[in-house]
């Protein structure tokens, strides 16, 4: 007999709250930053993916009032249309040349780019290898192009190559840069020769290492020595250290044509505003020219993690600007981010099914606009949740 999937709602959105599961949304009013308006108070924020500190910086204002003054506000159609501007085709080269590629392509979102990469390229009969961490879209792109999935353990290599001996069809390995909830990077490459030897290709999703990693911010594939030829599909977001919002693919000029082709995320979509891709112009050059704010990143990441580890919190194996603090139970780490909310500080509790069970954390994540002090007041106000544990 057929049944209402309305009906069951209710319960189990009481069955989230008691198992402390629950999730909503926190208003801010005003522009991102490193303090943020909620409720009527300043809050000190550890919680935004805005590593470069250029969300709210006012050259990409400037440029987003001027590319709506010459393209208006909405694109009006998907790029296939008539939505596909000057703007885009613009960043696009930039992007492309920045990376040493052969062409780049805009998406509106990261998560329809991973969407459309795996379902243009692979289908029944192939084999999509991913680190078990991998981002949800990279999973929810494999459920879509209908690929064989098998997940490797975090970082296993062996795991890896087990999995490639016994691949079929086209296989490819994906893997996010730098893992987005734990902060460590991909060992890119291990995987590249890897994949190399058993004839299969590699993506990788940079979504929180593009801006942050490398010269000029080019990402953790260049930070690790590598280029197109060892990591042919690379994805990476503009909506956390660019500052705006959207995704781009970079890679041959036939990957490229084949995605404008095949992928359904690009081919059915309103094209992001062509204003927003403006901003993003200006946002790249300021990734690429200043490099103080990548500098200025590791001094904060330094002083969090030597404050952090000298009275006891655990840190995870990250050099990135993502620092989670591990405190086990889903209980415990909605807990602290509470006592920190009341103290003025906001870093959200990180919760399963986001991480595995027995893994809830603190997500502290930082960005160039931070000033050390602001670290500071940070760790005094975690010190006596550590004591008190
Ligand atoms: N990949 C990774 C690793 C991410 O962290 C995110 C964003 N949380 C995405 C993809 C999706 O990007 P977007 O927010 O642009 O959809």
């Amino acid at each position: 007999m057929a049944m209402n999937p309305l009906h069951g709602l209710r319960a189990d959105l009481e069955s989230r709250k008691v198992q402390g599961l629950y999730r909503s949304r926190r208003v801010i009013d005003g522009p991102q930053g490193v303090l943020v308006h909620c409720d009527g108070r300043e809050l000190l924020s550890f919680c935004s993916n805005d590593y470069l500190g250029l969300a709210s910086d006012p050259r990409l204002a400037e440029s987003m009032r001027e590319g709506t003054r010459r393209y208006g506000v909405g694109s009006g159609a998907a790029h296939l249309i008539s939505g596909h501007s000057a703007a885009h085709h613009a960043l696009e080269d930039e992007l492309a040349a920045l990376l040493g590629a052969g062409r780049a392509l805009l998406f509106s979102t990261g998560y329809m780019a991973n969407l459309g990469v795996l379902s243009a390229l692979l289908g029944r009969g192939d084999t999509l290898l991913q680190d078990k961490l991998n981002h949800a879209s990279l999973i929810d792109g494999a459920t879509l192009c209908g690929a064989k999935l098998r997940r490797y353990r975090h970082g296993d290599m062996q795991g890896l190559q087990r999995m490639l001996d016994g691949a079929e069809g086209q296989c490819l390995v994906a893997s996010d840069g730098v893992f987005s909830m734990d902060g460590d990077l991909a060992p890119l490459s291990e995987m590249a020769n890897l994949a190399k030897q058993h004839d299969a290709a590699l993506m990788v999703d940079d979504a929180h290492g593009f801006g942050v990693l490398g010269e000029q911010g080019r990402g953790s594939v260049a930070a690790a020595g590598l280029g197109f030829a060892e990591v042919p599909v690379y994805m990476a977001t503009l909506g956390k250290a660019l500052g705006t919002a959207g995704a781009f693919v970079a890679g041959s000029e036939d990957l490229i044509e084949t995605l404008i082709q095949r992928a359904r995320s690009y081919v059915y979509t309103t094209a992001m505003p062509a204003a927003l891709a403006e901003a993003t112009r200006t946002s790249l050059r300021i990734m690429a020219e200043e490099q103080w704010r990548r500098d200025h990143l590791q001094l904060l990441v330094k002083r969090f993690r030597d404050g952090a580890i000298s009275f006891g919190l655990q840190v995870m194996d990250s050099s990135t600007p993502i620092q989670p603090v591990l405190l086990g139970d889903a209980e415990t780490a909605v807990r602290w981010s509470s006592s920190l909310l009341e103290q003025g500080i906001l870093v959200t509790a990180i919760r399963p099914p986001t991480v595995p069970q027995g893994s809830a954390r603190l997500r502290v994540t930082f960005s160039a606009a931070h000033q050390p002090e602001q670290v500071d007041r940070l760790l005094e106000a975690m010190r006596p949740l550590a004591d008190a544990a």
